[in-house]
């Protein structure tokens, strides 16, 4: 079986503003969260980006934009080396599309990113900046640590969180209230 990280995407890859990002000019990756990443795949896991994307059903921009943002992300992962297994969104909104099952806080895209990879949830950790991230993740039995939006990823915690019994993990920011 395999293990991952599964990564939220905004807020935590590339810069948070606190609406959707409608425009590829707008997409700023954050260069200083590749090099923990790449450590993490070094060591063998899967890095998998899990991120609603309700501005599609919204139409503020277009599923082909949008993989032009995610090719964007994964050409800088290769640059560096490491690479971006997959890319789950969510392309729905609950006021345009009704429920859906793969909106975060809901697990359906971490279940079936785990199943299309043959992952253990109990070897995996998500990373997200809203308590949705970590929601979503515990409800597919996978650790989830909560930084804060644009925080950098700290490879030590990430470890000790993968080590430990911790279910849910505010990170180092979070504990000492910056
Ligand atoms: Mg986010
Ligand atoms: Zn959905």
């Amino acid at each position: 079986m395999n293990k991952a990280i599964f990564l939220d995407r905004d807020g935590v890859l590339n810069h948070e503003i606190y609406d959707y990002i409608t425009r590829v000019e707008d997409f700023k990756i954050l260069e200083y969260q590749i090099p923990p990443l790449k450590k993490l795949y070094d060591e063998g896991y899967l890095l998998i980006v899990i991120t609603n994307q309700g501005g599609i059903a919204l139409n503020r921009y277009t599923e082909q934009e949008l993989g032009v943002m995610h090719q964007m992300l994964r050409n800088a992962f290769v640059s560096k080396s490491a690479d971006i297994a997959a890319f789950y969104y969510c392309p729905h909104h609950p006021t345009v599309s009704g429920a859906c099952k793969c909106r975060k806080p809901l697990s359906g895209m971490l279940l079936d990113a785990i199943d299309m990879f043959d992952i253990d949830p109990s070897l995996s950790v998500m990373i997200g900046d809203k308590p949705r991230d970590v929601d979503a993740a515990n409800g597919a039995g996978v650790k989830g640590i909560e930084i804060l939006p644009d925080e950098q990823i700290d490879y030590e915690l990430v470890k000790q969180v993968l080590a430990g019994t911790e279910f849910k993990t505010l990170s180092a920011a979070i504990k000492k209230g910056v």
